[in-house]
């Protein structure tokens, strides 16, 4: 990964500043040799370094076996790592004759060395949620090094894998990772146990959403009993990174997944514990990616109170009640202490609204969620948001459809606030202008139906006191 970024760098300064290296072994045109070691030669002797010293050619295959044996032992010396020896069969004749399966030339084998192996201490053992609701239990390790990368994690598969390994928290593991992203743990060292070991017990109920977790007949798995498990967690995070929440660049869905198949990421303040090491054994996470995505996350730890009001996700909150809140309390530790009264009196907050955030704020797990949040946040900043006592929006809710010329949905969005009127997504019969852009489609056809008055963008740039760029 690392390589093929950096041979991929537009700036080719960059490609230099790499050090990057690399060995010729194959070439591309007839060069007029009969044996591939040839080629080698011919290559190392018009300048490219093509590793001549490191190849050997071996007469029958217990030389290639002695071959595989030898480099096993110097591996570690040379300054690239390297995960086995190819064995290519010598006469170009012979390689054409044998031919391709696929792609793969039947000439052409990788003979890789055994995976590598490593012990470390199993700190913990966490629970992660598939997508069928199975429980994986996996286990938090000690960091250590294997085949070349920073491990933490391995995964135990099952609870019977857990008993036939026999494995209690706190023991000393063998770790291997045979090129898969998250390793294995294949043994337990019970000599070097301290008694201070703990036995492991799957859980009666999800840690997720807390239902009761069930076991299908002739399986090994434990799901979660409700169905939507994965969902709304994968929902909750999504909703937490979005453009009105805490907009973390780079952190798409797909990201999310991966973080939580890596039992990285259950709930939204784990992704402010997130560390390069975890991050950079990830497909797709070589290169500068991990340091891009950590510097996002970096950068929103400091945050606007209404985005993070919104970003809890608490029903019926959306990006206009949180703003709401966020001017009317001002304060985060305001707005935690409020009684289902004072939320009721917050203007545009009505009562199941209201309800719903008391219901929230006490509850066991908005009160985690809250606090585990506030514990990596640095700062919590607030700017009433402004609102023009002369608007001739002011108290009006206007819903956009369609595409507008000058206005992006979020600026129009912006431009109604700011003139004192309310954006609502959806016509209902509290609406009162429907602006409709281009190729609007049925929400122009509900305002007629409803009878609001539907407005053009010349109209609504009038109504907002100015054009845009004036
Ligand atoms: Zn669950």
């Amino acid at each position: 990964n690392a390589a093929a970024g950096t041979v991929r760098q537009l700036d080719p300064r960059i490609t230099a500043s790499r050090k990057l290296s690399f060995l010729a072994y194959e070439c591309a045109s007839e060069i007029g040799v009969d044996l591939h070691s040839d080629i080698h030669v011919f290559l190392q002797d018009i300048g490219f370094p093509s590793g001549v010293l490191l190849n050997r050619i071996c007469k029958d295959i217990q030389e290639v076996e002695m071959f595989h044996a030898q480099t096993t032992k110097i591996r570690d010396s040379l300054d690239f790592w390297v995960d086995g020896v190819v064995v290519n069969v010598n006469s170009i004749a012979d390689f054409r004759t044998v031919g391709f399966v696929g792609k793969a030339p039947r000439g052409a084998v990788a003979y890789k060395y055994p995976a590598e192996q490593a012990t470390t201490i199993v700190e913990d053992i966490g629970i992660q949620i598939g997508r069928t609701g199975v429980l994986t239990p996996v286990a938090h390790l000690r960091s250590v090094q294997v085949a070349g990368t920073t491990v933490s994690r391995a995964t135990l598969h099952n609870e019977d894998e857990i008993k036939r390994l026999g494995l209690k928290i706190g023991d000393t593991v063998i770790v291997e990772k045979a090129g898969d992203i998250i390793p294995d743990v294949v043994g337990v060292l019970p000599s070097l146990r301290t008694g201070k070991e703990k036995k492991f017990h799957m859980p009666t109920h999800c840690p997720m959403c807390n239902s009761k977790v069930v076991k299908k007949p002739g399986e090994v798995n434990w799901y979660c009993a409700n169905a939507k498990c994965f969902a709304i967690q994968q929902e909750q995070l999504e909703h937490f990174v979005s453009k009105a929440g805490f907009d973390i660049e780079g952190l798409g869905p797909k990201i999310l997944e991966q973080l939580r198949a890596a039992d990285l990421v259950k709930a939204p303040a784990d992704l402010f514990i997130l560390t390069r090491e975890d991050l950079e054994p990830l497909e797709r996470f070589a290169e500068k990616s991990a340091d891009n995505l950590l510097q996002a996350i970096r950068e929103k730890k400091t945050i606007a109170f209404h985005r993070f009001i919104y970003a809890l996700g608490i029903r019926h909150v959306g990006e206009q009640t949180a703003r709401a809140l966020a001017d009317h309390f001002g304060s985060i530790k305001r707005l935690l202490a409020a009684t289902q009264e004072e939320l009721q009196a917050v203007p545009d907050i009505g009562d199941v609204v209201a309800q719903s955030l008391h219901a929230y704020f006490r509850s066991t797990d908005g009160e985690q969620q809250v606090s585990s949040l506030l514990s990596h946040i640095t700062h919590i900043t607030h700017n009433k948001s402004t609102q023009q006592k002369e608007g001739r929006l002011i108290g009006k809710t206007v819903v956009v459809t369609g595409t507008l010329k000058h206005y992006s949905r979020d600026e129009a969005k912006e431009a109604i606030r700011a003139a004192g009127g309310k954006w609502s997504s959806s016509v209902s019969k509290k609406t009162h202008y429907v602006v409709a852009g281009a190729d609007s489609g049925s929400k122009e056809k509900k305002a007629r139906d409803v009878g609001v008055q539907i407005i053009n963008e010349a109209t609504f740039e009038q109504l907002l006191g100015k054009t845009k760029n004036s």
